[in-house]
Parts: structure tokens; C-alpha cells; sequence
């Protein structure tokens, strides 16, 4: 059964998730405060963990920067903030995806499968080809098709579908990816990402103006939902 942490201290809330996180055969336990949450993180291992950005004695950002000196647990936040700018420190900080409120079951439990399945996965062997829709990357060969064709990648292109792929469901800011693709001194070249996301729908998507594995965050950065 999985556990999830919820990190929450409005009791309103924490009610309505339970709630909707129970039905779906999840263990839930509660924390209201950002020191309590950092506690049971560490006793419970939880599968995932829920967390609000504004706690009574901190920041969500401190919590990611705290737990990912010691655990890799995937984090959705959940904020009533929408601005980019705190979407964009807490992802950078090592959260996975966010949530804003006032949100609906059906989206949190959809947010909440997609990193259920990826907090599993990343405790086996990472499997070498990936399949999506009627895509498939062989990512030891190297080799990419779409409906049996063979399909062109330059090496950048390959690269950055690589660090989308291998981060399946997580949001990736504009900075993370630069620097993961092109190296720490591109970080502000959003323009190369814009390029090379297209040049990646063009060539693997049905319908490159809608795009279905290749997301876009608008004003924070990309997602390969599988
Ligand atoms: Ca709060």
C-alpha cells in the first residue's frame, strides 16, 4: 500500500485530500507544521509526499532544500500562490509538480498516480526503451521510432528528450533543462528550449500544435507525461 505524507495545516484541506486519497487505497498521514512534516518524512518513508508552500513555521522551499539533502521522495506542492516565480524556486529546489488551489479529485488524483508510478519505477532498474503512444526510444541505442519508421534525433535533440523522459511525469523548469542539455552557462537561452521542443513534437508527436507527451508549463518549463 502506498503512504503518502501530507504536509498541510489547514485542516480543511487535509480533510478534503485524505478523503480523496483514501478512496484511491492510499495510506494517508498528516503533518501541520514544516518540522513536524520533515520528522515524519524520515520515520514514515513515505511513497510521496503532499506539501503546502505557506507552513505556520516555514517555507515550502526550505522543506525541499531540507529533504533533499537526504531523500529522493517525489514532492508535490500544493500552493494557493500561483505566481511563476514560486512555482519556478520550488521545482528548482527539487519538487517534482505543484498543484494550485482551489483544485479539483480528479486533478490531484491524476498528479498523484503519475508520481506514484514514477516513485516506483525509480527504485528498479531504469528500463532502456521507453514507449509512448506509438513512439519508442531505445535509450542504450540510442534509436527512435514512431509507428516502426525510424526517426532522426540530432544529439541535442536526443539529449533533451532523454532528460524529459527519465524525469516521466515531473514538471522541468527552463533553467533545469538548459543545464542539464547545454551546461550552467546557457541557463537564460529559453529561445534554444522553444526550438528544440518543436524540432521534438515535429518529429514524434501526432499533432505537433497539440502536443500530448510534450507539454508545455506555461511560463515554468516542460513535462513528458507518458
Ligand atoms: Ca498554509
Amino acid at each position: 500500500m502506498n503512504t503518502v505524507l501530507l504536509v498541510e495545516d489547514e485542516k480543511e484541506i487535509r480533510r478534503f485530500v485524505r478523503q480523496a486519497l483514501q478512496g484511491e487505497g492510499c495510506q494517508v498521514r498528516e503533518a501541520e507544521t514544516m518540522a513536524q512534516g520533515l520528522q515524519e518524512a524520515a520515520s514514515v518513508k513515505p511513497q510521496l509526499i503532499m506539501l503546502d508552500l505557506g507552513l505556520p513555521d516555514g517555507d515550502g522551499v526550505d522543506f525541499v532544500q531540507r529533504l533533499r539533502s537526504w531523500s529522493q521522495v517525489p514532492v508535490l506542492v500544493v500552493s494557493a500562490r500561483s505566481t511563476e516565480h514560486d512555482k519556478i524556486l520550488v521545482l528548482d529546489a527539487g519538487a517534482d509538480d505543484y498543484l494550485t488551489k482551489p483544485f479539483s479529485v480528479g486533478e490531484l488524483l491524476a498528479r498523484v498516480r503519475a508520481l506514484l508510478r514514477r516513485s516506483r519505477t525509480d527504485n528498479e532498474l531504469t528500463t532502456p526503451v521507453v514507449q509512448f503512444g506509438n513512439v519508442e526510444v531505445d535509450l542504450t541505442r540510442r534509436l527512435v521510432s514512431k509507428a516502426q519508421q525510424p526517426v532522426h534525433l540530432t544529439a541535442m535533440e536526443f539529449k533533451l528528450l532523454s532528460v524529459l523522459l527519465a524525469n516521466a511525469g515531473r514538471v522541468l523548469t527552463h533553467r533545469h533543462l538548459l543545464r542539464e542539455v547545454w551546461g550552467g552557462t546557457h541557463s537564460d537561452h529559453n529561445h534554444y528550449l522553444r526550438i528544440y521542443v518543436a524540432h521534438l513534437r515535429q518529429k514524434l508527436e501526432d499533432n505537433p500544435t497539440q502536443p500530448v507527451y510534450l507539454q508545455t508549463e506555461i511560463g515554468v518549463g516542460y513535462r513528458f507525461q507518458p
